[in-house]
């Protein structure tokens, strides 16, 4: 699978210290039906308070299969870091200034079962919004959509496969209808060639807000293609999409301090604006080595010296904000 999703973690010694450091921390037990979650430190109201970032997209997972089992045909022994739950996550977010996050349902861990990160949110409403994942082809796809509302889900994932020519079939148009209407979001994990069936369905549902992910993954390959670039940036036309500048260690030079991306960024702001862009950790995968949360979150706070203090605010948290915290 041509996935930045499926990278492997091979600093599993990250997680070992996260967990030492674990142990010396004061915690409080949210008890939100099966599977307590604990938040590390004084509580998510001061969290969120105190840390002013929002970090638009991130995975969890547990390795609590009873409550939260795994897709068909995944074990424990596929899950890479070994778990990255909600706990962790708050620990590395809020060591970078990060109060609040989005996480986003991972479709090779848990399928269509999106119960770990609805739990989530549920037991932390402050901090949590979440992107869900409905089957296309499944009956009534827009109900399901309406009824997680209740829930912060503010956004559906898609994803552009290779093999399935068809992912933008079955009952995607009702999704997107429903998306209008709800406010809830789009959000396409797409690679650069599938730009073009996404503008077509931006054209047929101009209302429906839209987030693509990781720059639609130009660079993956290593290449920055300027081509790529011009069609990811007409997407803009669409007053309704918005773009992720996120997963830095999957594109380009793929390492720390990512400066081959700024001529991308650049471009993107150029054409969306501050307000239709916003960064995104991609973790537990931007945490693998030299490429970690701090590196991430810097590139876009300490190293785009052509932007304003207002302009950061709006890609590191206020259009994040108006995005995905609308509940
Ligand atoms: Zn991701």
């Amino acid at each position: 699978m041509n996935d930045t999703e499926r990278a492997r973690h091979p600093m599993q010694q990250n997680h070992e210290s996260t967990c030492i450091d674990r142990r010396q921390m004061l915690a409080t037990t949210v008890a939100a039906g099966a599977g307590a979650l604990l938040w590390p430190g004084h509580g998510e109201a001061n969290t969120v308070a105190e840390h002013p970032w929002i970090d638009a997209h991130s995975h969890i997972w547990t390795r609590d299969i009873e409550k939260f089992p795994l897709a068909k045909g995944q074990t424990l022994d596929d899950l890479s870091p070994p778990s990255f739950t909600t706990e962790e996550l708050v620990e590395v977010a809020r060591a970078n200034g990060v109060g609040r996050v989005v996480l986003i349902q991972h479709g090779p861990y848990h399928g269509w079962d999106n119960s770990y990160v609805i739990h989530a949110a549920r037991a932390f409403p402050k901090a949590f919004r979440v992107v869900a994942m409905v089957d296309h082809y499944s009956q009534s796809p827009g109900q399901q959509m309406r009824r997680m509302l209740d829930d912060r889900v503010t956004g559906f994932r898609i994803r552009s496969s290779e093999r399935d020519r068809d992912w933008l079939g079955g009952n995607m148009g009702e999704m997107w209808r429903t998306a209008a209407d709800t406010g809830q979001n789009i959000c396409g994990l797409i690679n650069p060639e599938f730009i073009a069936p996404l503008d077509a369905m931006c054209q047929k549902h101009p209302e429906t807000p839209v987030v693509i992910d990781h720059f639609a993954r130009i660079g993956m390959s290593g290449a920055i293609e300027g081509s790529q670039i011009d069609e990811l940036c007409r997407l803009a036309r669409h007053k309704r999409v918005t773009v992720k500048l996120s997963a830095f260690y999957a594109l380009g030079r793929k390492e720390p301090p990512y400066l081959d991306l700024v001529p991308m960024i650049r471009r993107l702001l150029d054409a969306f604006g501050v307000e239709r862009l916003m960064w995104a950790s991609d973790s537990p995968y931007q945490l693998q080595g030299k490429n970690n949360y701090a590196a991430s979150i810097a590139l876009i706070r300490d190293r785009l010296d052509f932007i304003s203090e207002s302009d950061r605010d709006w890609l590191l948290r206020k259009t994040a904000e108006r995005v995905f915290f609308f509940v």
